[in-house]
């Protein structure tokens, strides 16, 4: 007489319960057994007690397994994809701090001076990421505005290294006012001033309208 050695009714193996044995005439012992998810499927004593098979369920543990890393792989690749990803989230949340929030330092700087962020960086951050690896960031590299007076918008940004963005701020060459864009000097030039003066007021962020409207002060001539 032929023993029963072994009975798997009730074990559980993974998603699986074991309901009853299977009259086969296949090899082995056979079960059947209740998946989780409701699915009833047969599965032999040596497959079920496989314990390289991760998935021991009716095969729903694996296509939950491809679905969530799909999903994963969507969500990764969607927004803030590839390389230097945070450098640039920072820096957007930096642009926003600056020109959106009045309680920022650099507001009035910025914001208050009419500095605007192009739009569809606003609504979609991952818009802002495209150009940015488009234009060519790296790391170590700055968002500055070419006409320091324009807006951070695609035609007006590029990324330089942050030393020379320094140096670009601090002594800033260019100014456009009434449309005509001259190198600091040639405004000097033309107003009558010394250049001197005109930087002291680029250097202090006035404004463009304020740096061009406010009188200069005279110096005494010498009369010595
Ligand atoms: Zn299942």
């Amino acid at each position: 007489m032929k023993l029963v050695r072994f009975n798997l009714v009730g074990d559980r193996f993974g998603r699986l319960t074991v309901i009853e044995k299977v009259a086969t005439d296949r090899p082995g012992r056979w079960w059947r057994c209740l998946c989780d998810c409701g699915n009833i499927v047969e599965r032999s004593t040596s497959k079920l007690r496989d314990s390289r098979i991760g998935d021991n369920s009716c095969g729903c543990a694996r296509r939950d397994s491809i679905r969530k890393a799909h999903e994963a792989a969507v969500k990764a690749t969607t927004k803030w994809r590839g390389p230097h990803k945070r450098q640039l989230k920072w820096m957007l949340g930096n642009m926003k701090k600056r020109c959106l929030n009045p309680r920022n330092s650099h507001y009035r700087y910025y914001g208050a001076r009419g500095i605007r962020i192009h739009q569809p960086w606003l609504d979609d951050s991952s818009c802002f990421y495209q150009w940015g690896i488009e234009s060519g960031y790296e790391r170590r590299l700055s968002i500055d505005r070419i006409d320091p007076n324009g807006n951070y918008e695609p035609d007006n940004c590029r990324f330089v290294p942050l030393a020379k963005q320094a140096a670009n701020t601090r002594r800033n060459r260019f100014l456009t006012w009434n449309g005509c864009r001259m190198h600091i000097s040639g405004w000097a030039k033309a107003l009558g001033v010394r250049q001197q003066a005109l930087q002291h007021r680029v250097d202090r962020h006035w404004p463009i309208t304020r740096i061009f409207t406010q009188a200069f002060r005279r110096r005494q001539p010498c009369t010595n």
